[in-house]
């Protein structure tokens, strides 16, 4: 293997060759960096402004989506108006809203976009063959566009790319070759359905294979993020099993930024090795590094890139090394523009004495032409990475590349723009030593399973065996315990098989909740004067505990409620996060602090608990929300009574296990399972419950506020009522939207768990020019779902809770027939309490199906004529939980984030998966009483405050304050 001594011993010969491409490549700038000429000064601009650069991309960006001269004008001033443009852009901006504006814009950007994409047209081809060939060099050819997110667009890649194919045959000598992406060949691409995404994606290469194979083609698999490596690796070997036709040459993209790079090359070797198969390697440093670092920040995994680019650098050559130590089995393409890593690749290469057929550089189209030629007149082979596609729908990929060449540490940036010495560019790659992580101080949610881990998944599958094998038996009723005689019984079954019992839970009656009310306020007294460190480890123990058993709890989610394997883990995870959560909290409200500084009087604030707390919770989020209600009374001294609803009873009682173990006494963590109306409306109406916490819907919410409000004999206390309640939540669509995006995140935010959250949307208000694109977009996307057993983590949707919430949903949805149009109507599955989703379009703002909050796999579309009329729509409603934007206006950015008054608001992502403390959670006007839990002020509804004032004066003498 090539290691450091190996390298140093090339040090000589890398200088040379680095020296003498550095001397060709210099001679001329690529276009990128041209600054003669008008894009050439703007761009040249954008290289020094960091700001002018971002607002010059996201700008770029809006482009394909922009209709009329004047929503292009309104897009170049908001991004580009604060600048002092001069030239062409400058005289352009001057132009206001005329429509000479628009046409000589989408002309400038489409003169950009062509140096670094070609339009799939013949003469187009032949062009860039001919003007490759004088290089010489040879292409490979990647079919870029839009995001594929239904069936539909997967197909149609497929056959630009056989079309490409069959152009590519006609006009070139060469063998055609073309790189694709695994994930475009089908519209869930998902690590967790493993043999299902890899099947799919194989359904469609199978056509293109076998003329892959006629063509003698030379194909390569791209890599994409961190989260598909595994799949996007077992899908190719998979594809090499099934085609082991010699003469094509198959090829795979493997990443030298991440850390395991040399473990998939060795996997590829060995492969290569035994199936006695010559396979492609492109050895690039890797395309999504702030993609993949933003999204492990935002997640709390781990990085799954190097931070360092130094790393990625000397990883590089190590993996060039090795690669072109089996030339037998392995061509290595060597693809960059790094002046250090090609020479250090040339040096190697001759060292080992490889033939010149034996490897290739590639290099991206227009963005390094002098180096090309340099790397070309060594006589090496060339190949060049050509993009193909409409020039404006290709912008996703100009955009990656500019950022991507135009950022401080870009190599084209340091060669080109700042001219950085030659003995700086080729300095071998020195790492700094390894850094510790520094992570930002204070609460970190618990990182939510990787399921792109095969292990992970393993041990899922492995929990809900051990789940089932334990289900069936009956909880007896306990009331601080002694067992006592059941009211009634509630059988519990699986939502997606009406036949399958999981438990009987005894349920308990108004008698019974009495005596668990005389317990709790018996345990009150003890429980408020245990010290708070002792009570926040009480909550800390507890969290471990959850964590431990994490899969075996998100297992019994799954077939109690029917969240698939994503869903309920999240539950989990939040969950452990409320605990943690309130602990920290408490713990900065514990003791008395002083409120003023007078000399001669102490004045201390304290807070207390309140009494005992009725804990009534839905079961759509069943162990987060009934966790979070309970600790942020328990830590805070409060004894619980938990009522959870009828649907998630065994669930709740794990939850209820769990705190007993964890060290909180019985009588302070009681287990009530009962029915709402009797006994959860028997513990609101008890005089000596002082504290109520309630999350479910508005029509029991508000019963519960009022009765709650009304004084009953012997009651000692007002009623604190902490309410969460329903939504009927609108996201709007504007018209400069970005379609991939606010189809792919409104999918989830209104089917997710079969729409069955609180915050999930259930209104789609579309600006005119994208309604229809929009709705057909989204309904195509949804129907690549099949809804199934949850169970199997193939199905991402599942069943409804109950029957009678089916049958309430189905009436909805007749309803909706008449009230508007039914747009989408899918299918499901008849052994469960499935609800096929639906779409309606047409649908007013005074209609029922737009006002009333459904609690289902239902989504109606409302059409807007403009962005103002639109959240106009979107306000005219009793509920103000959560809300969306997909827009790239930066004035409607704000005016949402002024005006569109709801709990929580979303802008350009998805409305559901609140964060505990990063997006504390709950409603406003009807959904809500306005204090959002996971955030800084819930815990203190939790709470007294008392004040005690002491006059510290003695006859004129003032003594010390404490503390000085
Ligand atoms: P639900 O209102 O039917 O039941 C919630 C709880 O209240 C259950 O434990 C139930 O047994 C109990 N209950 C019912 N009648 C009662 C009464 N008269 N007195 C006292 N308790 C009574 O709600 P659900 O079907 O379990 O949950 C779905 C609803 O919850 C939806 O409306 C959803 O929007 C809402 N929700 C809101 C949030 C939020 O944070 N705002 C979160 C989750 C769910």
């Amino acid at each position: 293997m090539g290691g450091p001594s190996v390298l140093h011993g090339l040090e000589g010969s890398i200088a040379e060759i680095g020296r003498s491409l550095h001397e060709r490549a210099l001679r001329a700038n690529p276009s990128l960096f041209d600054a003669r000429g008008l894009r050439g000064r703007l761009a040249a601009r954008a290289l020094s402004d960091e700001r002018l650069r971002s607002a010059l991309f996201h700008f770029i960006d809006t482009l394909p989506q922009l209709g009329s001269a004047a929503e292009v004008a309104g897009h170049f001033r908001a991004y580009l108006g604060a600048y002092e443009l001069g030239g062409l852009w400058g005289r352009v901006l001057r132009l206001g809203s005329h429509p000479a504006l628009a046409g000589a814009v989408r002309a400038s950007v489409k003169r950009v976009a062509r140096e670094f994409l070609i339009e799939p047209q013949p003469s187009a081809i032949r062009r860039v063959l001919r003007r490759l060939a004088r290089l010489p060099a040879t292409a490979t050819f990647d079919a870029v566009g839009e995001a594929v997110l239904t069936d539909q667009e997967a197909e149609r890649y497929l056959q630009r790319n056989l079309e490409l194919f069959e152009l590519l045959a006609r006009e070139s000598s060469e063998p055609p070759a073309i790189s694709v992406k695994l994930s475009a060949l089908t519209a869930r691409f998902d690590p967790l359905d493993r043999s299902g995404s890899c099947r799919r994606a194989l359904a469609r290469l199978n056509w293109f294979l076998t003329r892959a194979v006629e063509l003698k083609a030379n194909v390569t698999v791209d890599m994409e993020q961190h989260e598909l490596k595994g799949l996007i690796l077992d899908t190719f070997f998979e594809v090499l099993e099934q085609f082991p036709h010699a003469g094509w040459l198959p090829g795979i993209a493997l990443q030298a930024y991440a850390p395991d790079a040399l473990v998939h090359v060795e996997r590829v070797i060995e492969f290569a090795r035994t199936r006695r198969r010559r396979i492609g390697v492109r050895l690039v440093k890797g395309a999504y590094w702030d993609t993949e670092v933003a999204l492990a920040e935002q997640r709390n995994w781990p990085v799954p890139v190097f931070l360092d680019k130094a790393q990625t650098d000397q990883q590089y050559e190590l993996l060039t090394a090795r690669l072109f130590d089996h030339p037998d089995v392995i061509y290595p393409a060597i693809a960059g523009h790094n002046l250090r890593s090609l020479s250090h690749a040339i040096a190697a290469a001759r060292m080992r004495g490889l033939r010149r057929d034996a490897w290739e550089v590639q290099m991206l189209l227009g963005m390094a032409d002098p180096l090309s030629k340099a790397v070309a007149s060594e006589g090496i082979q060339l190949r060049v990475y050509v993009p193909v596609g409409d020039l404006l729908a290709g912008i996703a990929y100009l955009i990656r590349r500019l950022m991507e060449n135009t950022a401080n540490n870009s190599i084209l940036r340091q060669t080109y723009a700042e001219r950085r010495p030659l003995t700086d560019l080729l300095a071998a790659p020195h790492p700094a030593p390894m850094q510790t992580e520094a992570r930002a101080t204070g609460f970190r949610n618990l990182p939510l399973i990787d399921f792109s881990d095969p292990k992970s998944a393993a041990a899922f599958r492995h929990a809900l065996d051990a789940v089932r094998s334990r289900l069936g038996s009956t909880l007896r009723l306990n009331v601080d315990g002694t067992t006592e005689r059941a009211a009634g019984h509630h059988v519990c079954t699986n939502p997606a098989s009406r036949d399958e019992t999981l438990g009987v839970v005894e349920m308990a009656g108004v008698a019974h909740a009495d005596r668990a009310v005389a317990n709790a306020v018996g345990a009150f007294e003890s429980w408020r004067e245990v010290a708070v460190e002792r009570r926040v480890e009480v909550c800390r123990r507890a969290a471990d505990l959850m964590l431990a058993r994490r899969e075996r709890l998100a297992a019994l989610e799954v077939l109690e409620v029917g969240k698939n394997w994503r869903e309920a883990d999240a539950d989990v995870a939040e969950a452990v996060d409320y605990l943690r959560f309130y602990a920290q909290q408490m713990e900065a409200l514990d003791g008395w602090r002083p409120t003023a500084g007078f000399p001669g009087e102490r004045n201390d604030l304290t807070y207390e608990p309140r009494g005992v707390a009725a804990i009534i919770a839905p079961w759509n989020f069943p162990l987060a929300i009934l966790t979070g209600m309970a600790s942020a009374a328990l830590v805070a001294g409060n004894p619980v009574i938990l009522k959870p609803a009828e649907q998630a009873m065994l669930i709740a009682a794990e939850l209820h296990g769990i705190l007993l173990e964890a060290g909180v006494p019985p009588a302070v963590c009681q287990f009530l399972p009962g029915e709402g109306e009797t006994v959860g409306r028997h513990l609101v109406e008890h005089p000596d419950v002082g504290l109520i916490a309630f999350t479910g819907s508005r029509e029991v919410g508000l019963a519960i506020l009022e009765r709650a409000g009304r004084v009953v004999s012997g009651q000692r206390q007002v009623k604190r009522v902490v309410c969460e309640m329903g939504g009927k939540n609108a996201i709007i669509v504007d018209a400069d939207a970005d379609l991939d995006e606010a189809v792919l995140h409104t999918l989830h935010s209104a089917f997710g768990f079969q729409g069955q959250k609180c915050s999930a949307a259930s209104r789609v208000i579309a600006l005119e020019s994208v309604h229809d694109r929009f709705a057909s977009r989204l309904a195509d996307a949804l129907d690549c779902y099949p809804y199934g057993p949850p169970e199997d983590p193939q199905y991402v949707f599942g069943p409804v809770i109950s029957e009678q919430a089916r049958e309430r949903i189905e009436r909805y949805i007749e309803l909706g027939k008449s009230e508007g149009k039914l747009h989408y109507r899918g299918r499901v599955p008849q052994s469960g309490h499935y609800v096929a989703p639906a779409i309606f379009t047409g649908i007013l703002p005074r209609h029922r199906l737009a006002r009333e909050e459904i609690f289902g796999p239902v989504l109606s579309i409302l059409c807007a004529e403009s962005f103002a009329q639109a959240l106009d729509m979107a306000l005219d409603s009793e509920f103000a939980l959560t809300g969306g934007v997909f827009s790239r206006l930066p004035e409607h950015i704000d005016l949402a984030r002024r005006r569109f008054r709801v709990g929580n608001l979303y802008i350009n992502r998805r409305i559901t998966g609140a964060l505990v403390s990063a997006q504390p959670f709950g409603g406003i006007a009807m959904s809500g009483t306005g204090v959002q839990a996971g955030g800084p002020d819930y815990l203190k509804q939790f709470l007294w405050t008392r004040v005690v004032s002491e006059n510290t004066l003695r006859h004129g003498f003032v003594p010390p304050s404490p503390g000085t």
